[in-house]
């Protein structure tokens, strides 16, 4: 699905503001109410909205956010970066090719960040790392660039497989549902059918 004008006005107020009201988004981006609501519905079932979630300021907080770097062997590097991941207090992680993950990473105050680093460089596979405290951010911003004419990848509604190729789209209850071959599309509508009776 192509990103429209409209839906990148809907999605950046969305992302500016997840509590706003679908009556209110409507009114600034000219459409009805059940056209937002269908979008953004479209939206979480195709994955572009993840979540809405509430930002919460770490540095009010007083927490420490650091930027790690961790080295390992290229073959160690899925592994390990899948164990920082379990962290709680790890927020992001990248593989960044070779042998290297960042990360960044909160903590609650000094005492907190001894004891993360103490914890990984106990942790196997660990060749080197490095961390900088972060002393102010400038900008942070959600990593996705919303622009029109943006190619979303859309999952099968029912197989969850990528569609790069034009997907089958059905009309139910003034909805669009997009699956990637008829096979699909005949086991999709009977799960929505179950779906809706359990209902
Ligand atoms: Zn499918």
């Amino acid at each position: 699905m192509k990103l429209e004008k409209v839906d990148v006005e809907i999605l950046k107020i969305l992302e500016k503001d997840g509590r706003a009201s679908f009556r209110d988004i409507a009114k600034k981006v000219g459409v009805t109410t059940p056209t937002v609501s269908n979008k953004v519905s479209m939206y979480e079932q195709m994955g572009i909205i993840k979540g809405f979630s509430v930002n919460v300021d770490t540095e009010a907080l007083g927490e420490i956010s650091i930027l790690l770097s961790v080295k390992c062997k290229p073959s160690d590097v899925p592994k390990t970066a899948e164990k920082l991941k379990e962290a709680e207090e790890v927020r992001e992680v990248y593989i960044v090719g070779g042998s290297w993950i960042w990360a960044k990473v909160t903590l609650i105050d000094n005492t907190h960040l001894n004891q993360f680093i103490s914890e990984l460089t106990k942790m196997e596979k660990i060749l080197d790392y490095e961390y900088k405290t972060i002393v102010s951010t400038i900008k942070e911003e959600s990593r996705a660039v919303l622009s029109e004419g943006v190619n979303a990848v859309l999952s099968c509604f029912y197989c969850r497989k990528p569609m790069h190729d034009k997907p089958v789209k059905l009309k139910m209850d003034g909805k669009d549902h997009f699956v990637c071959c008829n096979t699909c599309a005949k086991e999709y509508k009977i799960k929505y059918e179950k779906l809706k009776e359990g209902i």
